[in-house]
């Protein structure tokens, strides 16, 4: 689907819950946890905009995805549309050794652990929940059990953990992993100055442990990260606030909430959950379901407004 700035939308990210059991500093949530799509009704939603709009991808967020019991029947909804290529997970990792096997059997093909922190206390003192270990279990469980494409998510807090930078690269060589740096993007005012890091710090760190970064070259719709070898692992920058990627943004994203919404942080917000309920026949549901995606894919802005009055945690966002 082509949006009014000629960008190919193809990329559904759908927060199955807004429940988590962590805490994290940067991204909590003041409401009532909800927890609105049912497994079938993801997969209708996704055979429409698969088969009839184009989509080729699908990530599961939160929230916390694995605290969903019916995950796997998820999964299996959405590989149901063969037109969906790959269809991806971001988790906290704490469940996942228990679920990798599932996950994988049904159909996951990539899975985004988030870890912020390698140091034991630093890691429960962002959470308030889980371990170092723990992650690190559901990481190699991913790897037995057959999930091809396994990147560590680390959000960077200046002053809080920009000095574990080479221990993530060392962890992708030992463990086998992309590493993914994400700057941290404030979600309220208050946030915008603080943990702020500076990029060319980053890099050179990385110059004087690896050696010369060698960029990884991407094709145009390849997605956020800015991509180097370092050390013989991929890892990618993904600089919202300083490199904003907006001009190739692919996504929409579907709340926990049952909502549409074309951007992170404006671009409106549909009801889908209607759409999905109405007491109508499958063609007419249908055609409902791809008005709700083409408006929001036509509401999605050049460029996202970060500090918007009001605006709402990851968490709930489906970050
Ligand atoms: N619970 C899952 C997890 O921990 O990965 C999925 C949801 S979590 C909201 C998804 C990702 O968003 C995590 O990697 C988290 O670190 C990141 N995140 C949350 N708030 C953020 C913020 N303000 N800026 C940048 N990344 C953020």
């Amino acid at each position: 689907m082509i949006d009014r700035f000629h960008r190919n939308v193809t990329y559904l990210r759908i927060s199955v819950t807004d429940r988590c059991q962590m805490s994290c500093t940067y991204c909590t949530l003041q409401e009532e946890p909800k927890e609105t799509l049912t497994a079938d009704e993801i997969g209708e939603l996704v055979k429409v905009a698969g088969e009839r709009l184009g989509f080729r991808k699908i990530r599961l967020t939160g929230g916390e995805p694995l605290l969903r019991r019916d995950l796997g029947q998820v999964v299996r909804n959405i590989v149901a549309t063969k037109e969906i290529v790959e269809v991806a997970m971001t988790t906290n990792g704490l469940l996942l050794a228990d679920a990798a096997e599932e996950l994988a059997q049904s159909g996951l093909r990539s899975v985004n652990v988030s870890l912020d922190s390698l140091d034991p206390l630093r890691f429960r003192e962002l959470t308030g929940a889980g371990s170092v270990s723990q992650v690190m279990e559901g990481l190699r469980a991913a790897k037995v059990a057959g999930i091809p494409r396994r990147k560590l998510n680390v959000v960077l807090l200046g002053g809080v953990n920009d000095h574990e930078i080479c221990d993530f690269v060392r962890l992708g060589q030992e463990e086998d992993l992309e590493i993914r740096f994400i700057e941290h993007m404030p979600m309220d005012d208050a946030r915008l100055t603080s943990w702020r890091v500076d990029p060319a710090q980053i890099r050179q760190q990385l110059v004087d442990e690896f050696g010369e970064l060698q960029p990884i070259a991407q094709d145009k719709n390849g997605g956020p990260a800015e991509l180097s070898l370092v050390g013989g692992v991929r890892v990618g920058f993904i600089r919202a606030i300083t490199s904003p990627f907006c001009d190739r943004c692919n996504r929409l994203r579907v709340t926990a909430d049952g909502k549409i919404r074309s951007c992170l942080l404006s671009g409106g917000v549909l009801d889908l959950v209607g759409a999905l309920r109405a007491p109508v026949e499958e063609e007419e549901r249908a055609q409902l379901l791809m008005g709700l995606l083409r408006t929001s894919a036509d509401a999605k802005p050049p460029v996202y407004e970060l500090q918007r009055e009001g605006a709402i945690p990851m968490r709930q966002l489906g970050g």
